[in-house]
């Protein structure tokens, strides 16, 4: 085991290789308050990517129903309970936020590496700690699709009561869309046996060698998100690659350009959101103050990592949903959340102008800039004055070419009497 840095768990902690970092790293944000679970980023990948013989059960994209759905089944609560049994009690974070070196505090509990360490099993010593989902928990990708809980949870009719209000629902569900996160420390490829599984030094992309990999299925075990997949037909595994040909810029439908993925650009709910994070020599984020994942994650931080605590420093990050109780949001995105949802239920003008970058351009947009417009309503949020303004922001690719031009407001084209039932 080597010493690695985590700056999302503010410490360092183990792992089975030494540290080792891309030029930048291949990084997305979604919005959970806008997805609307059409599975339109499922199928774009699905077509793309996963149509063939023995990839039936292959969802290297899914989207489910939090808190009852997973895919495969309950796969996080499995991962919480055998971290729990590992270190009962422990799993705690301490500390205060501090820079872009411990946004969120510390993590005192164990990651899934450390909890492995003298986890050893009659198949030898794990890399980390996990389990491998029977064949029934990856035979239904959307099981619990739209199942609510909540205090009301098995009262008759409570879905048709109405009255619900921020800043908690009383009854709520949301939508979790998912890829795998092409970790800083991936435990996939940290548990693989035949070395098969590595990490692009150009883009942090995290890829399996088919020619190495002889079905072992031990990333399946120890991808905390069960991310990786077993296709019967080849007996190998296989995961999503990040659609790399497009993030290289060979795409003609880019002119050159990097792209974002299939999964990212498909997204009906304009909820996704790619780009390239430059890194300094310890893994922690370079300051790009105008890069729109920088901002979002270490400047406004609306943005936070999923399960942080379990420690492979995943590279998506979420926007929690402003509507969810917080002991829910603090369990799954770590101590940022409340500070997150509060900010995000309330934005100020550089938040609000950034958030319309999602879902405008195939292209990924390096860095923003924004032209100050006029104010054009203003209110009371949670107790504070709300302004809005009708600012434009305008994006640029990496060699600063303009790719984005967009108003907060959203242009209203009124149809003429002529045409009123016309599409
Ligand atoms: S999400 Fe899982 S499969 Fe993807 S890089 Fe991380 S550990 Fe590996
Ligand atoms: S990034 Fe590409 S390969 Fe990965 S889930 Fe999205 S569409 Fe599929
Ligand atoms: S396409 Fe977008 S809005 Fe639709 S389910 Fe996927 S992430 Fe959600």
């Amino acid at each position: 085991m080597s010493k690695v840095y985590n700056w999302q768990l503010g410490r360092e902690m183990e792992y089975p290789y030494e540290a080792s970092y891309p030029d930048s790293q291949f990084a997305f944000i979604f919005n959970t308050n806008r997805c609307i679970g059409c599975q339109s980023c499922t199928m774009a990948c699905k077509s793309t990517w996963t149509f063939s013989k023995g990839q039936e059960n292959m969802w290297w994209n899914n989207v489910e129903t939090k808190p009852y759905g997973g895919y495969p089944h309950h796969w996080d609560v499995k991962i919480l309970n055998l971290l729990e049994e590992a270190n009962p009690g422990g799993q705690g974070w301490g500390g205060s936020a501090a820079d872009v070196k411990g946004p969120y505090g510390q993590f005192n509990g164990k990651t899934i590496f450390e909890s492995a360490l003298n986890n050893v099993s009659t198949e030898g010593a794990q890399k980390a700690l996990g389990y491998l989902p029977t064949d029934e928990e990856w035979s239904a990708p959307n099981r619990f699709e739209d199942n609510p809980t909540g205090a009301q949870k098995g009262q008759r009719n409570q879905h048709f009561r109405g009255g619900e209000s921020l800043p908690n629902h009383k009854t709520w569900f949301f939508y979790l869309a998912r890829i795998c996160n092409h970790c800083s420390y991936p435990a996939c490829l940290a548990a693989c046996p035949r070395n098969a599984i590595y990490k692009r030094s150009e883009d942090g992309i995290v890829l399996i060698d088919q020619e190495r990999c002889r079905g072992y299925r031990k990333c399946m075990e120890s991808c905390p998100y069960k991310k990786s997949f077993y296709r019967a037909t080849t007996r190998t595994s296989e995961k999503c690659i990040g659609c790399f040909p497009r993030v290289e810029g060979k795409d003609p439908a880019g002119g050159g350009l990097p792209m974002q993925t299939r999964c990212m650009s498909a997204c009906i709910g304009q909820i996704r959101l790619q780009g390239l994070i430059e890194l300094n020599k310890d893994g922690t984020w370079k300051e790009n103050r105008k890069s729109p994942i920088y901002y979002l994650v270490h400047v406004a931080k609306v943005a936070l990592p999923l399960y942080p605590q379990f420690g492979t420093e995943p590279n998506g990050y979420y926007i929690p949903p402003r509507w969810v109780p917080l002991p829910y949001l603090r369990q799954m995105f770590g101590p940022g959340a409340d500070a997150a949802v509060e900010r995000y239920s309330a934005p100020d003008r550089e938040l609000l102008a950034v958030l319309q970058l999602f879902g405008k351009d195939q292209r990924i947009c390096h860095h923003y800039e924004i032209k100050e417009g006029p104010k054009v309503y203003e209110t009371t949020v949670r107790g504070k004055k709300f302004e809005l303004f009708n600012d434009t922001i305008i994006g640029y690719s990496r060699d600063n070419q303009k790719i984005i031009e967009v108003t907060v407001e959203d242009p209203l084209h009124i149809r003429s009497d002529k045409h009123a039932n016309s599409i």
